[in-house]
Parts: structure tokens; sequence; C-alpha cells
């Protein structure tokens, strides 16, 4: 990116030097990203970030879908990308269904099929849930859409990097990535869409992008993106070894503390611990814990003295107690057994100490 940066200076829509050679950069880091979910390269818009990439696919789906369908049915624990954004899409006339999770965050494929209809627009389902884990039963309730002749949106940004994501196997139309979340820069993602997918952007101008996303490509960032996909695919996370690392540090917790784990360990990305420790405030935990380099985050956020519980545990049914008593812990490629005795003791203490 450094290089880029000082070198790279050129727009890629330009025929000259220089723009060749940023065109080149893009060319570069399309490929590393189509490489690694299987992809080809025309299938890879790169976007701003997960953010865009999931309103690219609902503009998408909204603008150029089948003009007699209009039921967009979502899970219950999106991302507020999409869950908030479907809202605003109610303004422009569409239904808005959500579908329920059970109570490890896992989509019930029951009650998604008996929502799909032959007016179904669009469906959407995210790959693995960002605050508790969970994976979602995407083969089967991409079949199940399809089979109604519905689209089907996943956002792939938590899961990528931490469990295999293919295109072609997992088999849906729209599937987003951000480069933050697998050791890339910050604002920068891309959509990957399935050939014959409608695309659409309701964003005009310059046709970047093969015509799916307008404005000149972030080329420092994208080189970015492209080197963080080719450092996952020639040196990919242990995930047997984080799973098993993970699960430790939730064994030592549990029975130390009387904490539970929440959303579904066995079906869950192996680097994501939601837990509860009873008793104990969230946001005071946060804090302490912060203080001695151990940065967590809580599923529930304090705006102007109300207290917002987090949606996706309202959805797993847990109760709002112990929703101010949860706690995030995600672990990294290089998290090692010391580190997790160190947040092991910082966590025991800190509880304690709090209780
Ligand atoms: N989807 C999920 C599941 C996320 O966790 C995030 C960000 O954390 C996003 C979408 C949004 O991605 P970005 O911040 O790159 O727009």
């Amino acid at each position: 990116m450094q290089q880029v940066l000082q070198n790279g200076w050129g727009n890629p829509s330009s025929g000259h030097g220089p723009g060749l050679a940023a065109r080149e950069i893009l060319d570069g880091a399309r490929k590393s990203v189509a490489r690694l979910i299987q992809c080809d390269l025309s299938q890879v818009i790169f976007t701003s970030g997960g953010t865009e990439a999931n309103g690219l696919a609902l503009w998408s789906a909204h603008l150029k879908g089948p003009a007699h369908k209009n039921r967009i049915i979502v899970s219950t624990i999106e991302h507020p990308s999409v869950s908030e954004a479907v809202t605003f899409f109610t303004r422009l006339g569409r239904e808005v269904v959500t579908c329920p999770v059970d109570d490890k965050g896992a989509l019930d494929l029951k009650q998604f099929e008996k929502r799909l209809d032959d007016r179904t627009l669009l469906c959407a389902v995210m790959l693995a849930n960002n605050e508790i884990g969970t994976i979602q039963p995407i083969q089967e309730a991409a079949a199940l859409a399809h089979q109604a002749g519905a689209l089907f949106l996943t956002d792939g940004v938590q899961a990528l990097g931490k469990i295999p994501v293919s295109l072609p196997e997992l088999g849906m139309d729209y599937l987003s990535f951000s480069a933050h979340k697998i050791y890339g820069p910050k604002g920068v993602g891309c959509l990957c869409i399935r050939r014959g997918a409608p695309v659409a952007n309701p964003l005009k101008g310059g046709g970047q992008e093969g015509g799916g996303r307008s404005g000149t490509e972030n080329v420092p960032g994208i080189a970015g993106f492209g080197e963080a996909c080719h450092q996952l695919s020639v040196n990919p996370m242990d995930h047997e070894r984080i799973r098993m690392l993970r699960d430790g540090l939730a064994g030592t917790l549990q029975k130390e503390t009387g904490a539970f784990p929440v959303g579904d360990l066995d079906n869950g990305l192996p680097n994501t611990l939601g837990v509860v420790f009873p008793g104990v405030d969230a946001q005071a935990l946060l804090m302490s814990a912060n203080r001695q380099g151990l940065y967590l985050s809580a599923g529930s956020a304090c705006h102007s003295g109300k207290t917002k519980i987090s949606p996706v545990l309202h959805a797993i049914g847990l109760r709002a107690e112990h929703a101010q008593n949860f706690v995030r812990i995600s672990l990294g490629a290089a998290t090692s057994e010391q580190d997790i005795q160190y947040a092991a003791s910082v966590l025991l203490e800190t509880v304690q100490r709090l209780r």
C-alpha cells in the first residue's frame, strides 16, 4: 500500500502509462479476491466496504429485479447495513418480512421456507454473525430461495478468513466482503455477483467497475485488500488451533466465574466467543479490561443514559439483564496460548472485583 501511495498515483481509467500501471494494480487485487473465493474476475466489484457492498446488492435487486416481485425476506440477526437498509426500502413500497433464528442464532429454515413465495424478490441471510459467530445454513437457504425464484444476498464480511468461503459452492447471487476483517485496510471491500444476477447502482457517474460502481477506485486500499486476500490464500488462519484456544478460554471462564457462552461454539466462527458474565456490567468490564490491554466489545450500548440492547441478542431470546452482561471476545490469527492465559487472568480478576 505504501508503494502504491508513493508511486501509483495514476488514475486507472486513464490510458497513459501511470493510468495503466494503476489498472494493473486493480487487476492483480481482483485476481487475488477471485482466487480466494473461486469466482471470475468479472464477478468482483470493489466498494468502500461491507456496508456499500450490501447496499449495492439491495439496490440492484430493487432497481433491476423482476417488476412483479415485491417481498424482501431478512433474518433477524443481519448487520444494520442490511436490516436498517431494508427498513428504508419499505418507504419505497417494498414489503419486508423478517425470519427468526433459534436460541443459538441459526436461521429457522422451516420458517424461512414458509415466508418464501413467487412474489419474493430478494432474501438476505448472513454467512456468520458478527456478534455471536453462529454460521448460517446458507446453501440450504439459497437453494430454497432459488426454487421460489428469489435472489439471495449473503453478507460474508465476518466469515471470510475464518471458515472456507466459495461463491460457487454456497450458491448465492450476491456476496459481500470487507477488507479490514482479514487484516486489510479499512474503507474497502467488494461485492461478488453471480453471473446473470442483476447489477444496478443508484449512484450514477463514470461507470467504473464494469458499470457496477461509479467513482474512481481507491487504488491503495484495493491493493491492500488484494494483498490481504493473497496472504489468506497462502497463509490461512489455523482454525483448529484458534478454536481450541477459544474453547479453552470458554471452559475456564465457565468454571471459574459461572459465565456461559452465547451462540453456538460447535457451529460458529472459530475465533468468536460471545459470553455472559451474570451480574457483571459489560461496560464496566470493558473499561477495566481496556486499561489492561484487553480489548472487548459489549452487546448493549449506552446512548444518552438509555441502554440499547443489541437486536441480535434480542433475536436469540437472551434475557435483557443478561444482554447487559454480554461480552464478545475475538481471537486473531496470531493469538497465542500466553495471550489466552493473560486474557483469562484479567477477566477472572476483573469479574471478581466488579461483583
Ligand atoms: N456486515 C458485517 C457482518 C459486519 O460485521 C460489518 C462491519 O463490522 C459490516 C457488514 C460493515 O462493513 P464495513 O464497516 O466495511 O462497511
